[in-house]
């Protein structure tokens, strides 16, 4: 239900939906909008022309155009996500305050959404301290999503990633791969389900982290999803998705991933980065491409989609033509189809990192911001699908990740 009112020259909206409360106000100068969810936390913003997003554990990271397109970013520090909160909530509860004046929304505005913004202008300081320690009593950090799992509900099904040891990666460094036990895990979920509370309706799908949730064997892995059935609707939440590293560990068979279909697992996403074996070896990333073109092939027979990640920029240039010649060939026997997703994304590096290191000591020469995105082209336009449709193409920079 949308609700439109002119108060002190300015036009706000108030939108009411059954898993987040969005309230717009325009002057002739500027549109301000906020999003909450439905247990009041702020999750997106606009302010200024810049946008907001907030995690759930309370990053906030800002994003820009300038005249040239240029996207820009930054996450805020500890002062800049405390006044943007403050902005927030405080907006909130002028309009509460108007109301009192008079009810000037078309349509009137109902009981439940004057009572769910008496609930916001209320949210303050002391709810997002008490709510962030919540988080981290119940979650590690989370490393990284793909991109149309930021907002998903997350269960730490493991911690860590079994392998650890790819050159361009630093997500798990800070802990040992491990899988949970069946009590401890029923634990975690509940502690989520309370901790998400009614911002539950916002989250759309199950994402079983960390980083390679599926490389626990099968036997040990189905009571663990058992246990998840038992506690939330995971069909009505949109299924389960989670990463496979896929080449380490205990491989799964066909008739595994029939099974973990049969348990509502709806996507697998699969960091192949490249389908040059000697690139992967400098990667130091598990396995072969062929290897990574099996188990996609057995995923997708189980009616499973994938989507698969590629490293654009890896190995520099000594690497890019076989790079784009063999990644091609890879991606084109795997037969994708529109269920799927294709994600690019640009290795970042940063002092400290081992690519770095290794990049250095064999006198690698990277590939510019415009080379980079020529190699996508390159890939892209390569790309063969059949008439079962095309896959979703997309952009994935770890940089944007928010939880
Ligand atoms: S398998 Fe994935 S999560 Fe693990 S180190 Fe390699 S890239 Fe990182």
């Amino acid at each position: 239900m949308v609700h439109i009112g002119n108060w002190d020259n300015k036009t706000i909206t108030v939108s009411q939906k059954n898993n987040c409360v969005t309230i717009s106000i325009e002057t002739a100068k500027e549109t301000q909008v906020f999003s909450f969810d439905k247990a009041g936390r702020l999750w997106t913003a606009l302010l200024k022309k810049i946008s907001y997003r907030r995690g759930l554990n309370g990053n906030v990271v800002a994003k820009w155009n300038s005249d040239r397109d240029i996207l820009h970013r930054k996450w805020l520090n500890e002062q800049e996500k405390s006044n943007l909160l403050s902005k927030a909530h405080s907006t909130i509860q002028m309009i509460v305050d108007s109301l009192l004046v008079k009810d000037y929304f078309l349509p009137p505005l109902t009981t439940k959404t004057v009572s769910e913004l008496m609930h916001l202008a209320k949210v303050g300081v002391d709810f997002y301290q008490d709510d962030l320690q919540d988080y981290h009593s119940i979650y590690k950090p989370v490393g990284i999503l793909p991109p149309d799992q930021y907002i998903s509900f997350v269960l730490q099904l493991t911690e860590g990633c079994s392998f650890n040891k790819c050159t361009f990666c630093t997500f798990y460094r800070d802990r040992q791969f491990r899988i949970k036990q069946p009590q401890e895990f029923e634990n975690h979920i509940n502690g989520v389900i309370n901790f998400i509370g009614d911002g539950l309706s916002l989250r759309r799908t199950i994402f079983l982290g960390d980083a390679n949730a599926l490389v626990v064997p099968t036997n040990k892995l189905i009571p663990l999803i058992e246990v998840i059935h038992r506690h939330l609707d995971v069909e009505k939440l949109g299924g389960l998705f989670a990463f496979l590293d896929g080449f380490s560990g205990e491989r799964k068979n066909a008739q595994d991933y029939k099974n973990l279909f049969q348990l509502g697992l709806k996507k697998i996403y699969i960091g192949l980065e490249s389908g040059n074996n000697q690139l992967l070896k400098f990667l130091n990333k598990p396995g072969t491409a062929k290897e990574a073109l099996n188990a996609v092939r057995l995923i997708k027979s189980a009616g499973i989609s994938v989507g698969i990640i590629i490293l654009l920029g890896a190995g520099g240039k000594q690497y890019q033509a076989a790079h784009i010649t063999d990644t091609v060939d890879i991606i084109n026997q795997m037969g994708l189809d529109a269920d799927d997703l294709v994600y690019f994304s640009e290795l970042i590096e940063s002092e400290g990192l081992t690519y770095t290191q290794n990049a250095f000591n064999t006198n690698l020469i990277p590939l510019s911001s415009a080379e980079t995105q020529l190699q996508r082209k390159f890939i892209e336009e390569n790309l063969i699908f059949s008439e079962r449709g095309t896959p979703h193409i997309s952009t994935y920079d770890i940089r944007d990740f928010v939880y």
